[in-house]
């Protein structure tokens, strides 16, 4: 059995509501050592508190205002609610960034909310989980300034260029990759190989984008397993190998105690 950590999974989002439990169950027998629950809004975040409150040392969450929101970003509300948060153990902050292929807030919001959680990410020393979609250059600028002044993080569901992911693990970050890896679309084996082993994390990104052979269905964290072995046949290594790393690169990137 691989071990891995799913490093971005929302597990609040209603998709679950039925099967929450059973979905946490089954990612634990399939070799799960643990679950990041995504709190891409202060609503989701206090939801994705009580998962992880249900589930110690195995489930943690987040806090943060996804760039498709950053229309509504009010710093000091915002900030306040991303704190009160971390008081209740959220252990990274995001997930943030800048996404301009949708472009659902003006860039300009989405720029002002940003930086705003990497201010934050320095300030309470959490790490911070970056979305970037066809925003490399705002995005290398800010993550390097942020990485430069001493914050860590990670581009989850990385699709970008080698040069942005290089810029990101040069300031100290981390890459993750999701399902979309195991898509036949995907021919960048040159990107699954440029991660160094102790910056490479692994995540479902669920419900979305369930990887080969579960392809269109709603995602959950147990198939993260299908994208470590993706990983590491690409990289030419043993899959239990590089799942060990996904678990430890996650309880080092976000302090996680062990079970
Ligand atoms: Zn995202
Ligand atoms: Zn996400």
């Amino acid at each position: 059995m691989t071990a891995f950590i799913d490093s971005h999974a929302h597990l609040a989002d209603q998709a679950f509501d039925e099967d929450r439990d059973l979905v946490i169950e089954r990612a634990r027998v399939t070799g799960a050592q643990g679950i990041v629950c995504i709190g891409e809004s202060l609503a989701t975040a206090a939801r994705a508190a009580e998962i992880a409150a249900a589930h110690p040392g195995f489930c943690w969450h987040t806090a943060g205002v996804h760039p498709s929101d950053a229309a509504a970003w009010d710093a000091a509300r915002d900030s306040d609610g991303i704190r009160a948060e971390i008081g209740r153990g959220a252990v990274a902050i995001g997930e943030c960034g800048l996404d301009y292929h949708y472009d659902h807030s003006p860039r300009d919001r989405q720029r002002e909310a940003f930086a705003g959680q990497l201010a934050l990410a320095a300030e309470m020393a959490l790490p911070v989980i970056v979305h970037t979609r066809e925003a490399e250059d705002d995005t290398r600028d800010m993550v390097c300034d942020a990485g430069r002044a001493g914050v860590r993080g990670v581009l989850h569901c990385y699709t970008g260029s080698a040069a942005l992911a290089e810029a990101a693990l040069d300031v100290g970050w981390y890459v993750s990759f999701s399902g979309i890896v195991t898509f036949k679309k995907w021919t960048d084996v040159a990107l699954l190989r440029m991660v160094p082993d102790d910056r490479l994390l692994a995540e479902s990104d669920a419900p979305y984008l369930a990887p080969v052979p579960q392809r269109g269905r709603r995602n959950e964290p147990a198939w993260v397993s299908f994208t470590v072995t993706r990983l590491a046949a690409a990289r030419g290594v043993d899959a239990a190998a590089l799942g060990e790393c996904t678990v430890e690169n996650a309880r080092r990137l976000f302090a996680l105690a062990p079970r």
